[in-house]
């Protein structure tokens, strides 16, 4: 099972810490708010635990769901668009 981290969209919650992990099953529904304070919570992209099989998702979508969308310029170098 894939392990994603999670940080919260705002506040702070004494349980998860503002910032935790998950393993969770591929084919488990989208993780929308922490399981303990129900918070909202959006799901951090780490490196290492990255599916090798990601869905394509444009720009817009992202900024929709309240990211901001970065453009790899480097190595470990991301642009604002
Ligand atoms: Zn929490």
């Amino acid at each position: 099972m894939p392990l994603y981290e999670y940080e919260l969209c705002e506040g702070n919650c004494a349980a998860c810490g503002g910032r935790f992990t998950l393993r969770r099953p591929l084919s488990a529904p989208e993780l929308t708010g922490c399981p303990a304070c129900k918070r909202p919570i959006r799901k951090l992209l780490s490196a290492f635990n990255t599916p090798s099989i990601t869905k394509p998702v444009s720009h817009s979508d992202a900024k929709k769901a309240g990211f901001t969308v970065l453009k790899r310029v480097g190595k470990g170098e991301y642009e604002r668009q």
